[in-house]
């Protein structure tokens, strides 16, 4: 039916929106002529008409003015009017426990029973109290600026929703959950003056209204930086040691660790203490060899602070203190707040480019020419390599092939020279050095045709 209000007279407009409206009436008064329905499961059942208001709003209309007609027809010097008029208050006043019309009544001097439990929420709505404060107690000790309130239903009271809807035709309501989750939140969210966020919410509350638990989810804090590892010696990350998996035994002099101090763990220590954290992961663009140093700009890392209970500190401060901790061992730069997304952008750097700087020592005196052709033969080469003998103990065996953009070399004594390498990342230095027996191809060693040792190894940038 195509509905055009030009050619409706007046008369004919006021009949179809008094259909309308005899029908939200009719249907409601149906409604809670079976149910109890406090004013909120009410109004949801018409959640979609009307906006900018809550679904109490709506019930409590939708029942004032059947309370109007009722009364209405209360006044009626007719008999049977008059006892349907009162029939409809007392539903009212009972089922939909509305005052105004139990206010009626009494003044009418009929009796009236008492409020009976709303059917769909069991009078939760009226009772949010409890949850809000016991809310408002839990996340007392973090520290926020916005969160995200999840809410928990007895399977029943979605199924009893279900059924409801299905029995009266319903077609304008919004679930119970949606309407709790909202209302909740809006609560909480004036009461502690802090945002709803839907998208990366700080902490998520879980709730269920019905038993009084919440849970707290308290999302990680990722603070995003670069770190230079100034000496040689310590692992990027903690290692557990491997003969007590960490429960801690002779091996590990009760440390539960291969070595006492990573990088990881001094700039962990800092950020747990102002963070006030319960653990914490590091995720980084590759990792150099416990052996190796970081130099340059230093390596882009991301740090996640499990549960942490301050979040807003300052991060030049905390800048401070991990240098001041890591003395002489580690420094940080550049620290910023980030996300999950930064940590996924770092794995995607691990195979960035690398600038490696490595010392090499022959077994005979080379020649300048050697190392002309070190830089010629290694420079825009692709080299192929399966995994090195001395970590085939924890990685697969596989054949790796990386691409060397630029060599650079210099000579330090009649045996010795310095080797500069931008490559790509993932590229096993010391065996380019070494050749692994073969596995390695090509290799400095070949080269030369002597053996080469790498002494020491730098990593001097990491370009992202
Ligand atoms: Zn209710
Ligand atoms: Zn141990």
């Amino acid at each position: 039916m195509i509905l055009d209000f030009r050619e409706w007279s007046e008369e004919i407009l006021s009949e179809v929106v008094a259909e309308k409206l005899k029908h939200i009436l009719d249907l409601s008064l149906k409604m809670l002529e079976k149910y109890p329905l406090c004013d909120n499961c009410l109004g949801r059942q018409f959640a979609l008409l009307g906006f900018g208001i809550g679904n109490s709003e709506r019930g409590r209309s939708i029942k004032m003015l059947l309370a109007m007609a009722a009364h209405e027809m209360a006044l009626s010097p007719e008999i049977k009017v008059k006892e349907i008029g009162v029939k409809t208050l007392k539903i009212l006043a009972t089922r939909g426990s509305f005052k105004v019309a139990r206010d009626l009544l009494e003044k009418m001097g009929r009796r009236v029973g008492g409020e009976e439990k709303c059917f769909l929420c069991e009078g939760i709505f009226e009772n949010l109290q409890p949850v809000i404060d016991g809310t408002i107690e839990k996340v007392k000790e973090y520290e926020f600026d916005n969160f995200l309130v999840g809410i928990k239903l007895p399977v029943e009271i979605e199924e009893r929703e279900d059924e409801f809807k299905a029995e009266f035709g319903v077609q304008y309501s919004e679930s119970i959950r949606n309407e709790m989750s909202r209302v909740i939140g809006k609560e909480i969210s004036q009461k502690l003056n802090k945002q709803v966020n839907y998208m990366k919410p700080q902490v998520v509350i879980l709730i269920n209204p019905f038993t009084g638990e919440i849970d707290l989810q308290v999302n990680s804090l990722f603070i995003v930086g670069r770190y230079r590892k100034l000496i040689r010696g310590i692992p990027q990350s903690k290692w557990v040691c491997i003969k007590c998996g960490g429960r801690g035994c002779a091996r590990c002099n009760w440390t539960g660790k291969m070595y006492p101090e990573s990088v990881e763990e001094l700039i962990a220590k800092p950020i747990l203490d102002v963070t006030l954290g319960e653990e914490t992961a590091f995720h980084a663009a590759g990792r150099e060899d416990r052996d190796a140093r970081m130099l340059g700009g230093g390596r882009p890392f991301v740090i996640e602070v499990k549960k942490p209970k301050r979040r807003n500190v300052d991060l030049k401060g905390l800048e401070r203190a991990i240098n001041e901790y890591a003395r002489g061992k580690v420094e940080v730069l550049d620290l910023r707040f980030g996300d999950k997304d930064d940590v996924k952008k770092l794995k995607g750097a691990e195979g960035a480019q690398k600038v490696y700087r490595i010392v090499i020592k022959f077994d005979k005196e080379i020649a300048d020419e050697d190392l002309v052709k070190i830089e010629k033969e290694l420079t825009g080469v692709i080299v192929r390599q399966w995994t090195p003998t001395r970590v085939l103990h924890r990685r697969a065996d596989r054949l790796r092939e990386k691409r060397i953009y630029e060599v650079k070399t210099k000579r330090l004594s009649a045996d010795s020279i310095e080797m500069w390498v931008r490559c790509q990342g993932g590229l096993y230095v010391k065996e380019l050095v070494t050749g692994d027996n073969g596995r390695t191809e090509p290799n400095v060693s070949e080269i030369i045709n002597a053996r080469a040792e790498p002494l020491e190894l730098d990593v001097m940038e990491v370009i992202v």
